[in-house]
Order: C-alpha cells, then structure tokens, then sequence
C-alpha cells in the first residue's frame, strides 16, 4: 500500500563508549563513512529501489570498510579465526535469511539473502552455509581479507588478559567503556515496504561455534511492514534474552506506539530485565526514526522521509 510516497534509511555501526576514537581523525573517518554509506542508500531509495535492497547495499558497504566489526573488519575467535554472523529481513512477507558461524565469505549479508530468496530454510550455519555458498556460486575470500593488524593484536591483547572482548577499547571488565561494532541498516522504502539487516564478526577471543544476537531473527534483527524495522548492537546474549528487536516491533502492534517511543519502551525492558548493553536502530512504517542505547555512544546516521542526512556519534 502506498501511503506517502517518502523513503527512510538509517544504519549502525556499533555501540559503545568509542574511548578508542580519541583523535578527530579517527573519528571523522567514522562519521565520513557512515555519512557516504547513507548517501549510497539514498541514491537507491530515491530511484525507487526497494528497501531490501537498499538495506542489503548498505550492510554490504558497512561490511567493506575495516573500521567496523563485520566483514573485513570481524573481530577474531578464541583460534584466531573470523567467524561472521549475519541476517536480512524482508518486512513485506517476514521472509527472511541469516547465515552464522561462516568464514572467507566477503560479504555475509549478501549470503543471508540469499538464504531468504534461494533457499527454503531462515538460517544456516558453518559448514553448510558454506556449501550453500558454494552452490550458489559465492566467491570465498582469501584469509588475508580478514587479517587486519588491528584485529590481530586485539586478539593478543585479548588472550593475554585470557578473556573475551568486545570489539576494540576493552577497559575494565564489566565496564561500559567497550564497543560493540557490529554494524545494521534498516529502510523504509517509497512503496512503504521496510527491511532490516545486520551483521557483525561477534566477540573477540569469543568461543568457537559462540553465535549472537545478530543473526537471529527477533533478537538483532526484525522487520514487518505493519510495525517497524529493526537492527541491533551490542552484547549478543542480552539481546537474545529479550529478544529486543521483536519486544519493540510488539510494543509498536500492540500498545499503538510510533519508532521514538517504541524504542525508550525497548531499551527501558533490556536495562530493567537483564541491565542489557548497546543500542538498536528503529524506523516505524510511517517513516518515522527513532534510536536508543544503554551505552555511551553509538555510531549511527539516518535519513528520516527523504530529509537531511543526520551522523551521530
Ligand atoms: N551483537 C554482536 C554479538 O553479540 C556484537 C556487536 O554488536 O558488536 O555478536
């Protein structure tokens, strides 16, 4: 049904207290990227493109750049591997598609959809998502794509401290002051059709076979047209606990609620029931943006019914 023919998109690029962006430059870099990948999805929003598409494209570019913790950029496992998560939802029909535990794939959100269009299954896993790519003809990346010097050290530091770390900037355990740097794009497109994916390499040092959040469906992930469209950031487990992303789809269905209030209704339940960390994205089906965190910070940037293109840190 089209209603008002406008378009909406927003995208993340992880939740934290980003103590490590300390100098402009870095966090300039941040908010450039962020700032182009909007564009990017404002280019195909605008020539009618649909929102699953645009979510896609923009999870793919965010997967590409090694500032964030997805794709190229993944944090590494407790043996030094990258093993990326990822799930795309299409708001329309609640078809949907995610992939968890892979690796050597360039871009696991294209495989998720794939999944969603190719496949009868939501999610595969492993080895058999491997293989799904395979017959689906999805070129492996070398390992080297991976291997950010960042990431490498990071997991030294982590296995050195001989525990789990989230993202980069890991200060006292317990402590807000991480990052979680998985990144999402939700859109709202002219036809009035939402979609939402995200995608993430998960927790440095993390165990082999962990998966989080972000791949399942209702936890990191959620879209339908007669609610809203949802990605999340943060720490997997909490957001699975209160399977955050559909909690705040049902507040928008059942108690009538637009994205703004949905959204502090949602990040109030993840703070009051398991004292959650990290933030979600939401647009609403009229449009409407609305963000939220237990976090510090988050890196986020939306367009709200084709308006100026917004970057927050
Ligand atoms: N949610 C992701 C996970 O737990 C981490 C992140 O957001 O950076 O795998």
């Amino acid at each position: 049904m089209i209603d008002e023919a406008h378009f909406s998109l927003m995208i993340h690029g992880g939740a934290g207290a980003l103590d490590n962006v300390k100098d402009q430059k870095t966090a300039v870099r941040y908010l450039e990227s962020i700032r182009q990948i909007l564009e990017q999805g404002r280019e195909i929003l605008s020539l009618g493109g649909s929102a699953l598409q645009a979510a896609e494209s923009c999870a793919s570019l965010l997967e590409d750049d090694p500032l964030f913790n997805a794709g190229c950029g993944s944090v590494l496992n407790e043996d030094g591997k990258v093993e990326m998560d990822a799930a795309i939802m299409d708001g329309r029909d609640l078809s949907a598609g995610a992939v968890a535990a892979v690796d050597n794939i360039t871009n696991p959100i294209q495989l998720a959809r794939l999944v969603l269009s190719e496949s009868e299954h939501v999610m595969l896993i492993e080895d058999g998502a491997m293989r799904f790519a395979d017959h689906c003809g999805v070129k492996r990346a070398t390992e080297f794509y991976f291997y950010t010097p960042e990431r490498v050290e990071q997991l030294k530091q982590a296995q050195l401290k001989n525990k789990m770390m989230l993202d980069h900037d890991e200060t006292d355990e317990g402590s807000e002051d991480q990052k979680y740097g998985t990144i999402g794009a939700i859109a709202r497109d002219m036809n009035g059709d939402l979609a939402a994916a995200t995608s993430t390499g998960g927790i440095v040092n993390k165990r082999k076979g962990r998966v989080g959040d972000s791949p399942i469906i209702g936890a990191g992930v959620y879209a339908d047209n007669e609610t809203c469209a949802v990605s999340a950031t943060g720490y997997g487990e909490d957001f699975m606990r209160t399977v955050i992303s559909k909690t705040i789809s049902d507040f928008i269905w059942m108690q009538k609620m637009d994205a703004g209030k949905a959204t502090a209704a949602g990040i109030e339940y993840l703070r009051r029931k398991v004292n959650g960390r990290g933030g979600v994205i939401v647009i609403d089906r009229n449009g409407n943006c609305a963000s939220g965190f237990t976090t510090k910070k988050m890196i986020h940037g939306w367009i709200e019914k084709g308006g100026e293109t917004m970057v927050r840190f």
